[in-house]
């Protein structure tokens, strides 16, 4: 399954930080910056210092860990009523792109019952700690469950990386997240059987809103005119959602959120913007607003006046608050923005 899902291999060594609270949202990949050998030795005196610590729930309660808030959601949904501990890496305004494990969150993954990512290089900078083997027997890739005839290519400038050959974005398309929740149900089933009967009733009745959610989205993007069907984002984490519901997409920093925008995509994404006359483009929650503000700039030195969005869409998080702090409640709120914003109903 770990093979299959592909973390490695995209990604730099383990970071591990020694404060006890999570990162910022990153923009630049500082990680990239330091040589190998020191990388690696970064790794190893922070992990000697994490193997001296308590290691583990201290309530003996099982504790799930998950990467995003999309599994987070989804691990809190199914496990209703059973007795886990939740740990989450990447909470609100955290990229999964370019998150390093803190000190705090090793000690979670060491102890944790079960530890469900993402995949297809979604957690490029956690492959090695997640594939070493303390972690990978109990490390399980939704990526894994994803009905492999959907899978779309991680395709960067027109090519696809062979190191990350799948867009890893697919909790945006809901149909496959659905196949992939009910994985999960099963696989929890697995780890808990005690609980597998209220676990398989959770599973079913969350995969049942998550296919309810996506004929409502399909019913209101179908509401938009045939011209104004484009998305353009910061970065490329929409390509599944517009594959789903017959959009276009377009964005700037590419398929794993670069940290900077390369002058070329700016430029042919902003000529996509004002030959097709898109009124609106959109901010992401984890994307910099500057990207943004550059394209619309850029549009207007073609001459066409674009504007960005209200709000920003949440692409690879979720928010803090009801209702963006779930993943219908996030996806939903997208769903709003983008039709409202480009004239639908
Ligand atoms: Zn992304």
């Amino acid at each position: 399954m770990t093979g299959f899902a592909g973390i490695s291999g995209r990604g730099n060594p383990l970071v591990v930080d020694t404060a006890d609270t999570l990162r910022p949202p990153m923009r630049l990949n500082l990680n990239k910056r330091l040589p190998r050998r020191r990388q690696f030795l970064t790794a190893a005196v922070a992990l000697l210092a994490v193997s001296c610590s308590r290691i583990g729930s201290t309530s003996g309660i099982p504790v799930l860990v998950a990467t995003t808030g999309h599994i987070h959601d989804a691990l809190q949904r199914i496990t209703d009523g059973v007795p886990v501990e939740m740990h989450l890496l990447c909470g609100p305004g955290v990229d999964p792109h370019s998150y390093g494990a803190t000190s705090r969150d090793v000690i979670a993954l060491e102890g944790a019952k079960g530890i469900i990512y993402n995949g297809f290089h979604l957690e490029a900078q956690l492959g090695e700690l997640l594939e070493g083997p303390n972690m990978a027997p109990k490390a399980w890739a939704m990526a894994g469950a994803f009905p492999k005839e959907r899978i779309l290519d991680w395709v960067d400038d027109g090519e696809v990386d062979p190191g990350a050959p799948h867009d890893p974005h697919i909790w945006n398309h809901l149909e496959g997240w659905g196949t992939c929740v009910r994985a999960l149900g099963e696989h929890l089933q697995g780890l808990f059987p005690e609980n597998a009967e209220l676990i398989a009733e959770n599973t079913a009745a969350y995969a049942a809103e998550i296919a309810e959610a996506d004929q409502w989205a399909a019913e209101r993007i179908a509401t938009l005119p045939e011209g104004r069907r484009v998305l353009i984002s910061g970065h490329d984490a929409f390509n599944y959602f517009a594959k789903a519901y017959g959009m276009e997409t377009h964005a700037v920093l590419g398929v794993g959120n670069d940290p900077e925008a390369d002058i070329r995509t700016m430029q042919e994404v902003a000529a996509i913007c004002a030959e097709r006359k898109v009124p609106v483009i959109f901010l992401e929650s984890i994307t910099d607003p500057k990207i943004t503000q550059s394209l619309e700039e850029n549009c207007a030195a073609l001459g066409w006046q674009t504007r960005v969005a209200s709000q920003p869409l949440y692409s690879d998080d979720l928010g803090e608050d009801p209702p963006f702090d779930t993943f219908l409640g996030a996806f939903r709120t997208n769903v709003d923005l983008i039709v409202t914003s480009l004239g639908g109903k």
